[in-house]
């Protein structure tokens, strides 16, 4: 059984509602032994959207304090972030991480071309086909670009929001995309990164989580062997959604181990 969630949200982040202790007492009833949150840090995310990803990193970082506190005895709270990385703000981001003590970043690109392909005018005026190439690229420039994190966050998320899948999800070809999507791994692996299996994709109907399976293969025939197990949950009842389902798909991926961080160290853990 994974025991670690190292994907999850709270009320800290602008998308998210969940107070930490509600997210905490549905950890321990589902036997985790760790969960990390990782909240939003999105810099610069654009204004027309009128959200803002700007954490309160003291207010988080006390908060997290107290909880590990409260619960010391019955829970690991682990103190993680993910951040949204776009080429203009790696300064920004390299100068909070080297300003806080996070056990465990995640590094993840929710902006491509000063847009969130979560919503529609990113789809306009190209093909769905290179809207995807252009956020792998995205992906795939971050990683070569900032080496300031543990793992590189739901690589292939973009898939949830291409214009074909919102009807009905037919999987994407690992092979059309194949040049880029092996350069990010290449990237991950040469920079000694791991990738994280984020079973939001399962929670999307996809029916697999984000990498898909042949991504997470690869990234093992690769040489890859860093890899967190997270929820992104947003609300308690996603936590741990469909670990049993990630646990086996790790395992026919020939994966024996997960990988937790504690203050930036990898820890290993058998599957
Ligand atoms: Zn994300
Ligand atoms: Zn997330």
């Amino acid at each position: 059984m994974i025991t670690a969630d190292l994907h999850v949200h709270s009320e800290f982040s602008s998308d998210g509602k969940a107070a930490m202790e509600d997210v905490i007492e549905q950890g321990i009833k589902l036997g985790l032994k760790t969960i990390c949150f990782t909240d939003h840090i999105d810099y610069d995310y654009p204004s027309i959207y009128n959200y803002t990803f700007e954490l309160k990193t003291d207010d988080y970082l006390k908060k997290l304090e107290i909880m590990k506190e409260r619960y010391k005895s019955r829970i690991e709270i682990l103190t993680g972030i993910e951040l949204g990385i776009q080429p203009h703000i790696i300064d920004r981001l390299d100068a909070l991480v080297s300003k806080y003590p996070f056990d465990f970043i995640i590094g993840s690109v929710h902006v491509v071309d000063n847009m969130d392909p979560y919503f529609k005018e990113y789809w306009e005026n190209r093909t769905e086909e290179d809207g995807i190439l252009r956020c792998f690229k995205a992906v795939k420039e971050s990683c070569e670009n900032f080496q300031e994190f543990h793992v590189c966050g739901h690589i292939d998320y973009i898939i949830r929001y291409a214009p074909s899948t919102k009807t009905s999800y037919k999987e994407y070809s690992y092979s059309y995309y194949k040049d880029v999507l092996d350069e990010i791994l290449r990237t991950v692996i040469k920079h000694q990164k791991g990738i994280e299996v984020n079973t939001s994709g399962y929670k999307y109907g996809l029916g697999h989580p984000h990498p898909k399976t042949e991504i997470i293969k690869r990234y093992k025939e690769l040489g890859g062997e860093v890899i967190t197990i997270g929820s992104d949950a947003h609300k308690p009842e996603h936590l741990c959604y469909d670990f049993d389902k990630a646990e086996s798909l790790l395992k026919e991926c020939g994966f024996n181990y997960y990988t937790i961080f504690r203050d930036g160290k990898p820890v290993m853990i058998k599957l």
